[in-house]
């Protein structure tokens, strides 16, 4: 019996919709060729939460040609008040269903529902709202060396875009990458995750309740070997933009080749917090809880190393031990006050739990978890207690590895020098945060660090008008603000003869 395109679903919390399990195509759901599906997994639980149909080949091709054609027929000749006004109205429905969706992205990913999910959809909110402000001020420029000429530029949308997100913030993710390519003036067939594909698509269907004409936007289930190798690969895609891990990201730059994509990649991590023996310790041991447990830490910008200057090194674990201990709280996804979930799939679970295996092999001391957490409800779930690992050294697996989950590696040091060398020694370099009341060192560290982005005196703040995005093997290129817009349009050059003589 094949799968229907929508069945009815009640969550856990009482709230009732429908669920779309098609490929969104021009507006509508249809079934992929194959008829192929792929299942949904419950974090907490371990049972399916429900299948979608699962893109391929095919099925990509299908996409881009909607896309393509609503590129050329409609999209590129909307005007940036329309492209703002549409976005907007994208962004009015999702706010009036905060709570509903908030729900459907905490079952779906592990995000606990309120004190996690439904921020995402705040946040994704804000990242349509204001690119919807930006989609009617792209702006060229007139270039004046030549009286004879007229020089100008226009920034034109490169067309069709391939977007590829990851499982960590299904919605939030889809936003950044969508809000500017449809700013502008791109149309985009965009990939969700194999994990957590089921809230996008419920998505999927606002662009066309908000008037988004048919083919603008596509969302795309499928596995990554099939369906995200198609739309990277394909001739006419113009631009792919990736979230995801680094191997994937070096497997994406490759295939993009083909066609000489434009490409940006938002790659792995492994941020230091350097803890210097000026800093307030109390504020530090709250940032580099929110650094490293919000979203089960499984956050590419997370600040999982953890360096401590030695004179205040116990005292600095005692009060992050505790800290943690009161105010990160673990529990199912619909339990109001759990703050911890479970982690999104039994795969990642499993990684985890090898990790710190690895750690505790490699001699480090567990300061606290160092295990699954498998109490009361939690007892079929992905649940992994927040692990705090001390004693770290430089050349641990878990000091250099990306880990993705709740667990932290603690070390020490002695001066600024040798915590810099520290610091940029992994093949990472997206975040890096750094703990003092010194001004002028802040600002050298920040200089040194090799990082996109540098927090000093917090930890993983982020915000839609600022840049983000990583160096070395963290990534290529930036997401929001208008640096992340920017990504999104290409320059071309006009030359107008003024004197009409050679
Ligand atoms: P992943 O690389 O396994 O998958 C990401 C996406 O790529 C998925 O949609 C997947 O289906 C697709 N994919 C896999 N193989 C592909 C292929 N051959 N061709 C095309 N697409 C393919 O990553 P994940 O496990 O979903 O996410 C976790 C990783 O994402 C972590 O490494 C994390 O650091 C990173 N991440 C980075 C950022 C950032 O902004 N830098 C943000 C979130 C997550």
């Amino acid at each position: 019996m094949s799968l229907p395109l929508s069945y009815e679903v009640t969550l856990p919390d009482g709230q009732k919709f429908t669920q779309p399990s098609g490929l969104f195509i021009n507006n509508e759901f249809v079934k992929s060729k194959s008829g192929k599906t792929l299942d949904s997994i419950n974090p907490s639980t371990g049972e399916v939460n429900g299948s979608v149909y699962a893109a391929e080949e095919e099925d990509v091709d299908i996409a881009v040609a909607a896309g393509r054609k609503a590129f050329k027929t409609v999209w590129k000749k909307t005007t940036g008040v329309k492209r703002g006004q549409l976005l907007n109205k994208f962004a009015d429905i999702l706010e009036s269903r905060r709570d509903l969706i908030g729900a459907m992205e905490a079952w779906d990913s592990g995000k606990t529902k309120a004190q996690n999910a439904v921020f995402d959809i705040d946040e994704t909110v804000a990242v349509f709202r204001y690119y919807a402000g930006w989609a009617d001020k792209i702006q060229g420029r007139v270039i004046q060396n030549n009286p004879k000429t007229l020089a100008y530029t226009v920034h034109e949308p490169f067309g069709v875009c391939g977007q590829i997100i990851p499982w960590n913030y299904p919605i939030l993710m889809a936003s950044w990458k969508l809000a500017p390519a449809l700013a502008a003036g791109n149309v985009v067939v965009l990939k969700s995750s194999e994990i957590t594909p089921l809230s996008i698509l419920y998505l999927a269907q606002i662009f066309k309740e908000a008037g988004f004409p048919p083919g603008t936007v596509s969302i795309l289930s499928g596995y990554g070997a099939t369906c995200g190798k198609a739309l990277t690969s394909h001739l006419d895609v113009d631009k792919v933009a990736f979230t995801g891990s680094t191997a994937t990201g070096k497997v994406i730059q490759q295939l993009a080749s083909a066609n000489l994509k434009a490409v940006t990649l938002e790659c792995g991590g492994k941020s230091p917090l350097i803890i210097r023996a000026d800093a307030d310790l109390e504020q530090a041991a709250k940032w580099a809880a929110i650094g490293i447990m919000y979203n089960q830490g499984q956050v590419c910008t997370s600040t999982s190393r953890i360096y401590i200057h030695e004179s205040v090194y116990d005292k600095f674990l005692q009060l992050f031990a505790d800290h943690v201990t009161s105010d990160y709280k673990q529990g199912p996804m619909f339990n109001d006050d759990a703050v911890v979930g479970p982690q999104v799939s039994k795969q990642q679970f499993e990684k985890i739990l090898s990790y710190i295996d690895i750690g505790k092999s490699e001699g480090a001391r567990v300061v606290l978890g160092g295990e699954r957490n498998a109490e009361g409800e939690m007892a079929k779930g992905f649940f992994v207690k927040p692990t705090i690992f001390a004693d770290v050294t430089p050349k641990m697996r878990i000091v250099n590895e990306e880990i993705f989950g709740p667990v932290v590696a603690c070390g020490k040091f002695s001066t600024d020098e040798e915590v810099l060398e520290y610091a940029n020694q992994t093949q990472y370099g997206l975040g890096a945060s750094i703990f003092t009341k010194d001004i002028t060192v802040a600002h050298e560290m920040a200089s040194e660090v090799e990082a996109g982005m540098v927090w000093i005196n917090s930890s993983n703040d982020s915000d839609h008008h600022v840049p983000f995005g990583g160096v070395k093997m963290s990534g290529v290129g930036r997401e929001l603000g208008e640096y992340g817009l920017s990504t999104y349009t290409q320059a071309k050059a006009v030359f107008v003869n003024l004197s009409n003589k050679l």
